[in-house]
């Protein structure tokens, strides 16, 4: 499962302002991992990028799609008129390409893979037709007055998109090989004045990459932020509705349980002991959260003191250990107050496991009903089936 964003998060930053320097190196190596490959995105991100990759490549190849007719009427002034047959089937070949890429883009809804194979093929679109724009020219090398800036309007394309380091290299090292190409075929290669263009290039590129891991980082870091709660840690109420959304219509993976946990008596608490004492209590329930579920759970902060999860996988009896696990282990921290003294927190959940072809807010509102039949009962419980 994909949800590894949220577990990074909340695994690794239990405290989001505790920051000491094995916490910062492992937010380098964590921002690192991020910048390089897609692997460790979540699902809920990957879906995110892909829909940003989508619209840029709906935009971009519908702006070469405009700009095309005057590109082709510089052919007629710069290119030798026995290159004019290739370039101009070149160009409608293209035009195709381009339509063919904005409704792939357009088709892909957001789907990561959909959307990146289209901004692949926006920029492989003019790198061929620079491939055959050059097998056509005569011998004896032509100047290419109006293409051969190509291959470095390409690669200055890759710092537009909010690719991973590997994307991007990819595509740059199959701009490299283009120029090299260019290059043979002028008898350029290898000369002071190829290994210079290339140099150009590579200045390019770094450039390029290092605006896509700043974009990718920004993009990751407002993602974070826009879905995650800044006290706990843990996904916000709305992240966790989106995930729900998500699942329900991705057929959800039965089984499947869902909890509902409410702090008992917390307004006494912050009453007795203060406000900010009240923020430890929560922060420490949700450390309670971290240890107490696996890394596919999903754990979420609903409102002021109530939390909820998602079990993936956990049928009933898995469900209740868990949710009874959660309310020991709350019951057993023994916190203290700003003054010295122990304080006790304890916690009361409902469960509910979702059904075949139910909705999840039946399955939540199943398990809010519980959670306050073991308010009623009790506190400090957990109602299941
Ligand atoms: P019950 O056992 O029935 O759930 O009682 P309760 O006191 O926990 O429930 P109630 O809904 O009456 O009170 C919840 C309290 O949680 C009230 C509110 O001030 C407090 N609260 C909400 N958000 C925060 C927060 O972010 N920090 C702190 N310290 N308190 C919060
Ligand atoms: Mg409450
Ligand atoms: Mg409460």
């Amino acid at each position: 499962m994909g949800y590894s964003l949220f577990r990074l998060v909340t695994m690794t930053h239990p405290h989001a302002d505790s920051v000491d320097l094995k916490n910062l190196k492992v937010r380098g190596m964590s921002a690192l991992r991020d910048a390089l490959t897609s692997r460790s995105h979540s699902k809920d991100f990957a879906f995110a990028r892909g829909d940003y990759l989508r619209s840029r490549v709906m935009v971009i190849s519908a702006l070469f799609l405009a700009l095309l007719p005057f590109w082709t009427l510089l052919d007629w002034f710069m290119l030798p008129a026995e290159s004019l047959r290739y370039t101009l089937a070149g160009r409608i070949i293209m035009a195709l390409a381009l339509v063919l890429v904005f409704l792939l883009a357009r088709g892909s809804k957001s789907r990561l893979e959909w959307a990146r194979l289209s901004a692949g093929l926006l920029l492989a679109t003019p790198a061929a037709f620079y491939a055959l724009v050059l097998a056509s020219l005569p011998d004896g090398g032509y100047p290419l007055i109006g293409y051969s800036f190509i291959p470095y309007m390409l690669t200055a394309m890759l710092a537009i998109f909010p690719f991973t380091l590997l994307e991007s290299a990819v595509l740059g090292a199959t701009l490299i090989v283009l120029q090299l190409y260019a290059q043979f075929l002028a008898g350029d290669l290898m000369t002071a004045a190829g290994l210079q263009d290339i140099w150009l290039l590579a200045a390019l590129m770094a450039i390029a990459f290092t605006a896509n891991y700043f974009q990718l980082g920004l993009m990751l870091r407002l993602y974070r932020e826009a879905t995650h709660d800044p006290l706990t840690g843990l996904l916000n109420r709305g992240a966790l509705m989106r995930t729900m959304e998500q699942i329900s219509g991705d057929e959800p993976p039965l089984p499947l349980a869902l909890l509902m946990m409410d702090l008992d008596h917390f307004k006494r608490i912050n009453d007795s002991h203060g406000h900010a004492f009240g923020d430890d209590v929560l922060r420490d329930f949700a450390g309670v959260l971290r240890r107490s579920l696996r890394p596919v759970d999903i754990a979420a902060r609903y409102g002021g003191e109530e939390f909820a999860a998602i079990l993936t996988g956990a049928d009933k009896e898995t469900a209740m250990r868990i949710a009874e696990r959660i309310r020991q282990q709350a019951q057993d921290t023994l916190m203290n107050n700003y003054d010295g003294e122990p304080v006790c927190y304890t916690v009361s959940i409902g469960v509910a496991s979702l059904q075949p072809r139910e909705r999840f807010e039946t399955a939540a509102r199943r398990a809010d009903s519980r959670l306050y039949e073991a308010k009623k009962i009790s506190r400090n419980r957990v109602v299941g089936v």
